[in-house]
C-alpha cells in the first residue's frame, strides 16, 4: 500500500477556494437558485512548493446531486446516468485527460514510461467535493446523521413497482443488503445510489471512490494506454466526519493479488474551513436539491444538464433523442473521444473497455472482496452500442 504525504491544512483550503472561485465565475445557467442547494466536486492538480503539496489548477468540476432510475436508462449510451457531482467531474477529468495525452514538453502533465502515460513525478491529484459523498462516508453517529444525503430521498420501503406506459410491472433490481431499510445505518456496507422511488442502478459516491483507490480514476478505456492515475488527497466539506470518511474510502478496501502496476493507495482526508455557500449546509431548511448538472474541464469548456433526464439542458423536443445532441460526457460521446484521441480500437463501447485487460483483472479482485462483492454490476447490455461517427 502506498501512502501519500501529508498536506498543509492551508492546501486544503486553497484547493476549495479554487474550486469555489471557478464555479462563481461560471455562466448563472445551471446554477441552484435561491431555494435550491447543490453538491460541488473538482478534480486538482497539486505540485510541491516550499515542501507542501500546493494546488496549482482545478483540472474538471461538477455540480449535481442526481441520478437516474433503472426504468430511466437506455441502452444507446447517449444519457447520462449519474449526475452526482462527483461522477459529472471524474467524467470532465477524463475528457480532458484525452486532451492532455496530445500535449508535449512542459506543458505536459503526463510522460510516457514502457509505453504508457503516466503523471509526472512532479505532480499528485486531489479531489475537493463540497457535501461528504453518499453511501458509507454519509452514515456515522452525531448531529449530523439526520440530514446526510441518504436521508433525504428515501427509497419506497415495500415492493418496487415502477410505471411503464399504461402498464406497471415490477422491477428486475437486484436487492443488496445496503438497500434494506433494516441496514440503513449499518457502516461499511456498499449500496446504490437513492433515487426517486426507487433505487438506482448506481452505486454510492463512497464505493466508487473507494474503488479508484485500486483502480485509478482513468476507467477502463483510457487504461489501455495509461498507468493508474491514483488519487493522493480527498478534501471534503459539509457533513465531514473523519472517521465514517477513512472507513469508507480507505480502511474497507482490502484486495491482494492486483495484476502489475496496480496498488491500493491510501487517500489522505481533509478538511477545508472555507464553506460552499450553495451548499446544503448554507441553505434554507425548505431549500432542495438542484435539478441540474454543470461540468466544467479546464480550458473553459462546460456544458449544463438536467439531471433527471441525463439530456442537456435546453434541448427542443426534436432534439432530445438525436446522438449529435448527446451531452459530452455521455459514453458514446467519451467513446467517439477515446477514438479520436489515441486510436481506441473496438466497434463498440464495450470492447473499448474490454482493451483494459489489466483493469478488469484489477476490478474482478476488488469485487470479488468480501466488502464489495455486492457491488451491482450494469448488465453489459448498457454498454454495447456502437461508437460511430455522428
Ligand atoms: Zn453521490
Amino acid at each position: 500500500m502506498v501512502e501519500a504525504e501529508e498536506m498543509s491544512q492551508r492546501s486544503m483550503d486553497k484547493m476549495a477556494e479554487m474550486t469555489i472561485q471557478l464555479y462563481e465565475r461560471l455562466a448563472p445557467k445551471g446554477k441552484p437558485t435561491a431555494r435550491e442547494w447543490t453538491v460541488l466536486a473538482s478534480f486538482c492538480l497539486l505540485q510541491k512548493i516550499e515542501e507542501n503539496w500546493t494546488p496549482v489548477k482545478i483540472l474538471s468540476m461538477g455540480t449535481g446531486n442526481r441520478c437516474l432510475s433503472e426504468s430511466q436508462l437506455n441502452k444507446r449510451g447517449d444519457i447520462i446516468h449519474d449526475s452526482h457531482a462527483e461522477i459529472i467531474a471524474r467524467r470532465s477529468l477524463i475528457r480532458l485527460l484525452y486532451d492532455e495525452l496530445r500535449k508535449e514538453g512542459s506543458k505536459a502533465i503526463f510522460e510516457k514510461k514502457d509505453d504508457k502515460y503516466n503523471l509526472k513525478d512532479i505532480y499528485r491529484l486531489g479531489m475537493y467535493i463540497s457535501h461528504t459523498p453518499c453511501g458509507d462516508a454519509s452514515i456515522f453517529e452525531g448531529p449530523s446523521v439526520e440530514v446526510t444525503l441518504e436521508e433525504t430521498e428515501e427509497p419506497e420501503k415495500k415492493k418496487r413497482r415502477v410505471s411503464t406506459d399504461d402498464s406497471t410491472q415490477e422491477t428486475t433490481q437486484k436487492r443488496m443488503r445496503g438497500d434494506e431499510p433494516q441496514n440503513w445505518r449499518e457502516t461499511g456496507l456498499v449500496r446504490r445510489k437513492p433515487g426517486r422511488g426507487e433505487f438506482t442502478t448506481s452505486m454510492s459516491c463512497s464505493d466508487k471512490i473507494a474503488s479508484w483507490s485500486v483502480l485509478g480514476v482513468q476507467g477502463a478505456i483510457l487504461s489501455t494506454v495509461m498507468s493508474p492515475l491514483y488519487l493522493s488527497y480527498l478534501v471534503v466539506g459539509d457533513y465531514y466526519h473523519r472517521e465514517a470518511l477513512d472507513r469508507a474510502i480507505n480502511l474497507r478496501v482490502r484486495v491482494e493479488g492486483l495484476p502489475e502496476g496496480y496498488s491500493r493507495r491510501h487517500i489522505r482526508l481533509g478538511h477545508p474551513v472555507v464553506v460552499f455557500q450553495k451548499g446544503k449546509s448554507a441553505a434554507t431548511t425548505d431549500a432542495v436539491s438542484s435539478g441540474y448538472a454543470i461540468s466544467y474541464m479546464d480550458g473553459g469548456i462546460s456544458e449544463v444538464t438536467v439531471a433527471q433526464s441525463g439530456r442537456k439542458m435546453g434541448l427542443t423536443k426534436k432534439n432530445l433523442d438525436s446522438p449529435k445532441h448527446a451531452p459530452s460526457l455521455s459514453k458514446m460521446k467519451l467513446g467517439l473521444m477515446a477514438r479520436q484521441a489515441f486510436g481506441c480500437k473496438g466497434e463498440t463501447y464495450i470492447e473499448m473497455k474490454r482493451g483494459g485487460v489489466d483493469y478488469r483483472r484489477a476490478k474482478e479482485v476488488l469485487l470479488s472482496s468480501s466488502e464489495f462483492r455486492e457491488w451491482n454490476r450494469l448488465p453489459s447490455e448498457h454498454s454495447d452500442f456502437q461508437i460511430k461517427p455522428i
